[in-house]
Formats: C-alpha cells, sequence, structure tokens
C-alpha cells in the first residue's frame, strides 16, 4: 500500500495556484496530517488526491498511476467538515448509499453498515435523519458512509470543525482508533496544531500552496525547518529576536539590548542570527541576562498567564505562572536549551539539515 504525489500542482481558471510542486510519499499504512493556514491549498490537495480536481504532476496509488481514474475508480472516501449526508435519507440509507450505487448485495451492504454503526455507537440511530442527530453524530454517519466503502485512502477534510471543544476531543479518539483498527492510510487535513500533532504518525505543514516541512510529530515540533514552521507548530507563538554572533572567548549571540544567549553549537557559522523561542519556552526573571520589555496585554490561562511584552518595536510572548499586571516593566529570558536559530534573510533553521529529518 502506498500513496505517492509526484509534482503535483494545480492552477485554477482564475490563475490562483492553490498547490504548487507538491510531493509526498506514504510507505504502508500511515496517518499524514496536513496542516497549514486557511488558503494555504489543504482542501484542493485532498480533492486532487479524490480524483475531484484535475491537475498537473502525478498521482500514484499502489503502484497504479491514477491521473486519469475518476473518484469512483481510486479507492478513497472522503469525510468533509460539512458532513454532506443526504437530508432526507436516514442514518442507514446514508451509510448505505456508497455501496448501493456500486451495485453491492443488499445482504453485503447491511452487514457492513451494521458493523459500522455499531463500532461508532450509531446502531440506535439508525432510523433517524441527519436533522434529527447532534452535529457529532452526524459525522459518525459521515465517517461510518466512509468506513462501508473499505477504501485504502480516507481523505479528512477538516472533519471536526464544526463541532464543539469536547466532542472534537471525543472523535479525535474516535478517528485515532479507526486508523489503528483498520488497515488504510490517512490523509486528515486541518488547521487546527493539536489535532495535527496528537494524531498524524507524519505531518506536513503546507504555507502557499507548497511543502514546508514534512516528518513526525516530534521532529517537526523540535527541528522546525523555518521561521513559518517554528511559528505555525507552536500553540502560544514563537518569539524572534535577531542578534549578532559573537566568537569571542566562546560562541554567542549579542542582542541590540546588550542581553547575551550561548549559541555552541554555531561554531561554524558567521552573521547575524535569528533566535526563535517559544512562549512557553521564554521566563520572566527578576534580573539578569534577558530582554527588558513592557506588559501591554495580560490573559488568563487558568492557572497561568499569557503575556504580551513591547520590545524593540515587536511583541514579546510569555507563558508564566508569575503575576504581572499590564505597565509592568519585566526581564524576558531565553534558554539556550529550548532556542532555535534561523538564518534571518531566508528564514531557514541554521541548525536543520535534511539528513536529521525522518522524512
Ligand atoms: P481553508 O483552510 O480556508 O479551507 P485551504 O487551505 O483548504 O483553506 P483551499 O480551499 O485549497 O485552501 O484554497 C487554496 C487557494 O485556492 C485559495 O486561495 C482559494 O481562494 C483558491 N481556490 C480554492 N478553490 C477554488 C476554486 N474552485 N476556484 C478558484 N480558486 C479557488
Amino acid at each position: 500500500m502506498g500513496l505517492t504525489l509526484s509534482h503535483v500542482s494545480k492552477t485554477y481558471p482564475s490563475g490562483i495556484q492553490a498547490v504548487k510542486d507538491f510531493c509526498l510519499t506514504t510507505d504502508g499504512k500511515e496517518f499524514i496530517t496536513v496542516v497549514g493556514p486557511s488558503g494555504c491549498g489543504k482542501t484542493t490537495l485532498l480533492r486532487l488526491i479524490a480524483g475531484l480536481e484535475k491537475g498537473e504532476g502525478d498521482i500514484v496509488m499502489d503502484g497504479r498511476k491514477v491521473n486519469d481514474f475518476s473518484p469512483k475508480e481510486r479507492s478513497v472516501a472522503m469525510v468533509f467538515q460539512n458532513y454532506a449526508l443526504f437530508p432526507y435519507m436516514n442514518v442507514y440509507d446514508n451509510m448505505a448509499f456508497g455501496l448501493k450505487i456500486s451495485g453491492t448485495d443488499k445482504d453485503i451492504i447491511r452487514v457492513k453498515v451494521l458493523e459500522a454503526a455499531q463500532i461508532l455507537g450509531l446502531t440506535g440511530e439508525l432510523n433517524r435523519r441527519p436533522a434529527e442527530l447532534s452535529g457529532g453524530q452526524r459525522q459518525r454517519v459521515a465517517l461510518g458512509r466512509a468506513m462501508v466503502l473499505s477504501p485504502k485512502y480516507f481523505l479528512f477534510d477538516e472533519p471536526l470543525s464544526n463541532l464543539d471543544t469536547d466532542l472534537r476531543l471525543e472523535l479525535r479518539m474516535q478517528i485515532a482508533e479507526l486508523y489503528e483498527r483498520l488497515d488504510a492510510t490517512f490523509v486528515y487535513v486541518t488547521h487546527d496544531k493539536v489535532e495535527a500533532m496528537t494524531m498524524g504518525t507524519r505531518i506536513v505543514v503546507m504555507q502557499d500552496g507548497k511543502v514546508e516541512q514534512s516528518g513526525t510529530p516530534k521532529h517537526v515540533f523540535d527541528c522546525p525547518a523555518n521561521k513559518f514552521v517554528g511559528n505555525f507548530m507552536s500553540f502560544y507563538g514563537m518569539n524572534f529576536i535577531t542578534g549578532k554572533l559573537k566568537k569571542d572567548g566562546g560562541c554567542f549571540v549579542e542582542f541590540e539590548d546588550g542581553a547575551t544567549l550561548p549559541a555552541d553549537e554555531l561554531k561554524d557559522y558567521d552573521g547575524n542570527v535569528t533566535v526563535g523561542i517559544r512562549a512557553e519556552d521564554a521566563r520572566i526573571v527578576e534580573s539578569g541576562d534577558g530582554h527588558l520589555a513592557t506588559v501591554v496585554n495580560v490573559e488568563m490561562l487558568g492557572g497561568e498567564t499569557l503575556v504580551y511584552a513591547s520590545y524593540g518595536g515587536g511583541t514579546l510572548t510569555v507563558k508564566t505562572q508569575k503575576n504581572v499586571t499590564k505597565g509592568d516593566e519585566i526581564v524576558v529570558a531565553f534558554d539556550k536549551e529550548k532556542a532555535r536559530f534561523f538564518d534571518p534573510a531566508s528564514g531557514k533553521n541554521i541548525l536543520w539539515k535534511k539528513e536529521n529529518s525522518e522524512y
């Protein structure tokens, strides 16, 4: 089992190039989460895989080029954000629909629908119509409709976006369980980084139609290829400050305000360096080597607060348990172990090497 997207691009008649030279190869069963900001081309990518859009490049499924295959001829099933259920059909008929139109025997349909309904906790709802169901139940029907087709590739387009937080968590776990149970590859599009991190065996981070980075969630989080990925794959954003690399009795970055940060890893590098630190990794210290900033906003996060402080024409964000209020002067320190180093011109992670990547 394997899906290969080779230099896949899509330009709409309006001239918008929604997907640019996208390459991806899956090996065996994988749960690929595709994450990126709104408009970066995620849905278009799924539609290309499903055969709902035509583009350039090659799409190969299980060794067969499927560029000219219709959606029905590809072993795919899609689950949409808006469920896309037939309102006048009950749950059973919605789930059975795909099999019915493919001419599957009635008894086989029954076995498959009942089995999917049982797995998804829908056995008691089979005679109800979508309007009589909650959002979570509707999305489970949509999942069931995909499951009964036994596709090799499940394509999910932001399936949980319409649900509230609790339901999202519940269905997230249910989809993860389904993945464990089925012999299928999942391609799951989301703009939610928590979903992307927790569900995927591999994350593909997209921006502006292109792949910015692909790798295991841990690798992408720990070793972002560039500033965009570092910031996007952070729960509260990444702070960036540029300084000069000095090699004077050790290697360190010196910032305009005089603060310094050891950077022995950069001993083979020269020039300016943009240091990136996630908000949860920055600290407020009483005094010492850090950046003097003024608190401009404070947000409560239960036991902790998110502090926004103006610094050098920009803003530093710090997650802290310390009690600070608007107008306070604070010193924000960066830990060397948590710092990522980026080239200020290209935004690339100076220490990121392709061979470090698992993909
Ligand atoms: P979102 O997260 O908001 O759903 P997305 O990452 O899924 O966004 P796409 O829906 O694939 O992004 O859109 C990518 C780009 O292509 C956008 O600029 C969008 O406006 C454009 N686009 C999408 N569909 C069409 C279409 N049918 N015709 C023309 N342009 C389109």
